[in-house]
């Protein structure tokens, strides 16, 4: 079965003034829908077809370079406009919060911390907040397109949030930017979304 890009859960300008428009309208339309045709024709004819994109992720180093890039890709950035909404940010209440609090000293700090994992990825790639097998709260960053999911990544465990720093997710309205753009980006976190998978 091929995967599908699903429709984005808000209009292309309900991020804004943090992500314009038109970032969000090539972001997701352009770059997102080309990983998905990619993917499907790597998938094309072998057992890919039947697995979710979490469990190709999961096996990503069992596969052929094309399913590969594809694949994280579009795991990536399904999970990223999921994370998003508009009217969003704040802090996050309830166990989330404490856990977050416990994990880090408090939401400040947290912050704070993904911020240096996002401005401090070279190139580009992602900023991520995790539960790693322990249960406990991670934050780390990954190279290019490597997600924690991954066979073969650095630091494991499940996604709970992630930020796309590759230039094409802030360029537009950001330019070399990157702080400005994380610091917009937590105006747009869905802390609703984050604490259903926490
Ligand atoms: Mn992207």
């Amino acid at each position: 079965m091929a995967f599908t890009l699903a429709p984005l859960p808000y209009d292309f300008n309900a991020l804004e003034p943090h992500i314009d428009a038109r970032t969000m309208e090539i972001h997701h339309g352009k770059h997102h829908q080309a990983y998905v045709t990619n993917l499907n024709n790597a998938i094309a004819g072998t057992d890919a077809e039947n697995m979710s994109i979490e469990d190709i992720c999961k096996n990503i180093s069992k596969f052929p370079a094309p399913v590969r890039n594809n694949g994280r890709v579009h795991c990536n950035h399904t999970f990223f406009w999921s994370i998003m909404a508009p009217n969003a940010g704040g802090v996050p209440k309830g166990v989330l919060g404490d856990a977050i609090n416990a994990a880090f000293g408090s939401f400040d700090e947290f912050k704070t911390k993904f911020n240096a994992a996002g401005v401090g990825r070279f190139g580009s790639g992602w900023a991520w907040l995790i539960k790693n097998s322990a249960g406990k709260l991670e934050i780390c960053s990954t190279p290019n397109q490597d997600n924690p999911l991954m066979d073969i990544a650095e630091v494991k465990g499940t996604p709970l949030l992630g930020c796309d720093v590759w230039e094409h997710a802030y360029y537009l309205n950001y330019q070399n930017r990157r702080p400005d753009y994380l610091a917009a980006w937590w105006n747009v976190v869905n802390w609703d979304a984050v604490a259903k998978s926490f």
